[in-house]
């Protein structure tokens, strides 16, 4: 795993609340203001049902005035068409983006006077009403927007008018961003904030120049891990080949469209979200969350080795639900599927997230950690079995709970194997003893 993944949003089931996060979901109004019923209706249909977010409409400027009044700071944006009955061209696109809410444009005509109009004011974008694909357009746009509220960016500009000028377009979509007054400063920006997913830098930069910066980051973050756009007024046109092989994402020539800085912004930070995706499906268990049997083999042997240079032992210890069977065939699968769910939440909240929590197979967890004495190890596996025969799960009116067994072995093998082999032998003696315990040995003895 690494250190710098900006867009990394574990599902662990113990996953904190982030509060921050909690209040910006109280802004979860969209204003639609469009006076014609049936393109309305649809908007409002394709809001409510497409982006779950909350659509409010008006068919007029003055409804939409009465509605946003007082309740401004509820609208994370606005659906704004161009023509209404009680009001010119773009008097509503003013009147919203007075009040700090920013808008797409969603109009019948378009023409080249209207496009600089509009993209001169505070709006995301504009949608021509052509077809179905229009109002793809703008949920995509929606649901953008909304996740660049957890995008960072990190701007390095070789002039202040120009950083002012970048982070206004980025900041209007809806971007964290932060700014970097050299490259140094840039380095250590990003090493410093390991939210940051995309950097966009000039050529030109006191210091240290953009391919520089580009080469010192590439020795710690892949293409993968941190995208980088290249900028540059320069006429020199073999500039975006070596941006490009010194490892940027991707290069933008001053002076560029917004609609195209927005499109190369918007398709990198994409492709990092798609990997991220990619990378979580390949390392979770689908049904519960933890990590899969895939990953633990790959990071318990890292863990092992790490042991062994520091000469310090490791704890392995496989769990294993107790006539698991016996619920599935009584309740059903789904009554089955909820109590793995919830056996895997205890387990995931009793280890911190240096330790390693995966579903090892069918009901069988298996947690890796640096505990070296026995005695702790059982402390902490029999406090963790109270709480799992504690931890009852409510299924149609019945209360249904479980016991784990439990085996668990302290040491350095020569492979991981070797450590999971014997926990094995140790649960099956659990078993065999009983159940609803843990058995413990020093690995080899
Ligand atoms: P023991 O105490 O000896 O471990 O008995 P057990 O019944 O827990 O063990 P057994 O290996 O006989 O049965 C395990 C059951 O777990 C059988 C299998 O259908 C069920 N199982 C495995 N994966 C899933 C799953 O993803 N969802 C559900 N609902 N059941 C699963
Ligand atoms: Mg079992
Ligand atoms: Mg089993």
């Amino acid at each position: 795993m690494n250190a710098h993944n900006p867009l990394e949003v574990i599902a662990t089931p113990d996953h904190g609340t982030d509060q921050s996060k909690d209040r910006r979901d109280d802004l979860d109004k969209v204003l639609i203001v469009e006076d014609s019923k049936f393109f309305r209706k649809l908007l409002q249909h394709a809001v409510e049902h497409r982006t779950g977010l909350a659509p409010v409409v008006a068919s007029s400027l003055a409804e939409a005035r009465q509605l946003l009044e007082g309740n401004e700071d509820k609208y994370l944006l606005s659906l704004l068409d161009l023509n209404l009955p009680d009001s010119s061209r773009c008097e509503i696109v003013d009147y919203v983006s007075a009040k700090n809410i920013p808008a797409i444009v969603f109009t019948g005509e378009f023409d080249e006077a209207l496009r600089e109009d509009v993209l001169a004011k505070n709006v995301i974008d504009y949608v021509v009403k052509a077809n179905r694909s229009s109002l793809d357009q703008v949920v995509s746009q929606i649901s953008r927007f909304r996740k660049n509220r957890d995008v960072t960016v990190l701007v390095v500009a070789g002039s202040q008018t120009e950083n002012e000028y970048v982070t206004g377009l980025l900041t209007l979509h809806g971007f964290n961003v932060l700014s970097a007054h050299d490259g140094e400063d840039a380095l250590d920006q990003v090493a410093a904030n390991p939210g940051i997913a995309l950097v966009i830098t000039d050529y030109r930069l006191p210091k240290l120049d953009g391919l520089k910066l580009i080469s010192r980051l590439r020795d710690t973050y892949s293409k993968n891990e941190l995208a980088i756009i290249g900028l540059s007024g320069d006429g020199d046109s073999i500039l975006s080949a070596r941006f490009l092989k010194i490892g940027a994402n991707d290069y933008l020539h001053k002076p560029f469209q917004p609609e195209e800085f927005y499109c190369r912004v918007n398709q990198n930070i994409e492709i990092l979200e798609t990997i991220r995706n990619l990378k979580h499906s390949a390392t979770r268990d689908f049904l519960t969350g933890l990590y899969n049997r895939r990953l633990l083999m790959e990071s318990g042997a890292r863990m092992l080795a790490a042991s062994k240079r520091q000469g310090e032992a490791i704890c392995v210890a496989l769990l294993d639900i107790d006539f698991f069977k016996s619920i599935n065939d009584t309740y059903g699968h789904d009554a089955g599927d909820m109590m793995l769910k919830s056996v895997a939440r205890t387990i995931s909240k009793r280890f911190r997230s240096a330790d390693i929590v995966a579903r090892y197979g069918g009901e069988e967890f298996c947690v890796v950690m640096n505990v070296e004495k026995i005695s702790v190890a059982q402390g902490i596996f029999n406090e963790l079995r109270d709480e799992i025969r504690e931890a009852s799960v409510n299924f149609d009116g019945d209360t249904l709970s479980v016991t784990v067994s439990i085996g668990i072995t302290i040491g350095l093998a020569d492979n991981l194997e070797d450590l999971l082999s014997e926990a094995d032998t140790n649960l099956y003696a659990a078993k065999e003893s009983g159940r609803d315990r843990a058995v413990t040995t020093l690995f080899g003895s």
